[in-house]
């Protein structure tokens, strides 16, 4: 094909250049943002799914248009590996993304890791809590993914996670834009208080477990377990009354919720593909490794096929800072899950809250044998405000002093303990040391668990305090953002390249 293109008097982003698919694409810049371009062939019919301005000549005819969701979605249509699929059980890590202008930074990170075949990305991931928080839909989530890989000219393929879903019309909802993969997180039918449940009480609790929709009864179940010991690899999982009733009263609803939602999915999908996650990370107590057995197993009897468990692991997996707990002990709990995910599946052990766990990476990696997927949202939004504080000290510092007058009530649904008289005073950081709060333990947090409020915060004009600053920033400053975004991410994909036995 001719380079059409080029002929134009267009400012083309280089990178964004794909010959295929039966056109020419790419995207220009033009003042306040990105404008699609498509050259289509004399008699291509490519061009009708867009909108925009066409413009016709004897070589074909040349579309330019807003990266409106029309667009997108027809972008989509056209370019396959635009187009989410699911990812299997290969290596992964989804790269979630809060403001929907870090995709290109995370692309730029997989490639310097190896790309696609090193670490499987997932670029659009949002829960639905965190879309709530930023006021943004699923359609809107994707669409800034598709977006991003196409300005970078990601060709490989991506996968796309509907986080922490609670209800099968958030199933519904992210379905219909063209996620691939559906983490369900029962958390809310998790009983924690079993841990500390004496025999009596577990046994009144069991009799009144969800059995119907467990397709079981209580003594079949005893029945399966009791007296059994199984040997996967270097563990022996046996069952006393205890344990068992301990595992059903705890985790029984939940499977319940969980079978009941990948049915949903199954059916709502129809032909499609589709994979699943299943998560209980946001619980209050860890996962034992007789649990995971029993949830496994009784997934596996209920047909549930999933690709990817997110255990609650031991010690504290908190917003954007490294593991808080003992790595001795973390280290044999991972051997544990990693030995169940191979016995039951195989399929991946999911780290949740993932980002930033620096000193975790290399166990997980080794011990799971690069059966990983590896999950991280806030910490982008943590580089943006690096980027922020680099270009706009004032304004980073006001983010800041706001972030600390809300960190009390806003950590209430996330698992932080920062403590704000540990953090320092926005007013007494000196200007050079402002980006030095990012490196801070409580300031992180802070920062992290507080950015649905810097968003939404208006002043007394009724505008926006801070998001269209920071958005306006960002946008001005791309590459500064896609820098730290790289930087930051190659630390966290590197210690999975490679290790996959
Ligand atoms: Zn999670």
């Amino acid at each position: 094909m001719s380079a059409r293109l080029d002929e134009l008097n267009l400012d083309l982003v280089a990178a964004s250049r794909v010959d295929g698919a039966g056109a020419e694409w790419a995207l220009a810049r033009e003042k306040g943002g990105h404008r699609l371009v498509v050259a289509a062939p004399p008699g291509s019919r490519i061009l009708e799914g867009f909108e925009g301005e066409t413009a016709g000549s004897a070589t074909g005819a040349v579309l330019v248009g807003l990266t409106s969701p029309k667009n997108a979605a027809a972008l989509r249509r056209h370019l396959e590996w635009l187009r989410p699929r699911p990812l299997g059980t290969r290596t992964s890590a989804g790269l979630g993304d809060r403001l929907g202008l870090a995709t290109p930074g995370h692309v730029r990170a997989v490639r310097a890791v190896g790309g696609f075949a090193a670490i499987a990305p997932i670029f659009p991931q949002q829960s639905i809590r965190e879309m709530t928080r930023t006021g943004r839909t699923p359609a809107e989530v994707m669409d800034d993914a598709t977006w991003g890989m196409f300005a970078e000219g990601w060709t490989d393929g991506t996968g796309a996670d509907a986080d922490h879903l609670k209800t099968t019309a958030d199933i519904d909802a992210c379905l219909a834009v063209g996620f691939s993969m559906f983490t369900i997180d029962p958390g809310e039918h998790v009983d924690s208080s079993a841990d500390s449940a004496d025999l009596a009480t577990l046994r009144a609790r069991a009799a009144g477990l969800p059995w119907v929709d467990l397709s079981d009864t209580e003594s079949a179940m005893r029945r399966r377990y009791l007296g059994q010991s199984t040997v996967v690899e270097h563990l022996t999982i046996a069952f006393d009354e205890a344990t068992l009733l301990r595992a059903a009263v705890k985790y029984g609803r939940a499977v319940a919720h969980v079978a009941r939602m990948a049915r949903h999915l199954r059916r709502a999908a129809g032909p499609r593909l589709v994979e699943l996650e299943v998560s209980v990370d946001e619980t209050e107590t860890p996962t034992s490794p007789a649990e995971h057995y029993w949830v496994a197993n009784e997934l596996n009897r209920l047909e549930v096929a999933w690709v990817s468990l997110a255990p609650r692991f031991v010690g504290r997996f908190e917003k954007g800072v490294d593991y808080i707990g003992d790595l001795g002990e973390l280290e044999k709990d991972v051997a544990a899950h990693a030995a169940l995910a191979r016995h039951f599946g195989p399929y991946k052990l999911s780290l949740h809250s993932g980002s930033d766990k620096f000193s975790v990476y290399p166990i997980a990696a080794r011990l799971a044998k690069g059966l990983v997927h590896l999950k991280t949202a806030g910490t982008s939004y943590l580089e943006a405000l690096r980027t922020a504080a680099a270009v706009d000290p004032a304004f980073f510092r006001a983010v800041y002093a706001f972030a600390r007058e809300r960190y009390e009530t806003d950590k209430a649904s996330y698992h932080v303990s920062a403590e704000l008289r540990k953090a320092p005073l926005a007013a007494d950081v000196p200007v050079g040391d402002l980006p030095g709060l990012l490196e801070q333990f409580d300031a992180r947090e802070i920062l992290h668990v507080t950015f649905g409020s810097v968003l939404k915060e208006t002043g007394p004009d009724g505008k926006l305090r801070f998001k269209d600053t920071l958005f306006a920033l960002l946008r001005s400053n791309p590459e500064a953002y896609a820098r730290n975004l790289e930087t930051h991410f190659v630390k966290h994909l590197k210690p999975f390249v490679g290790v996959r036995s």
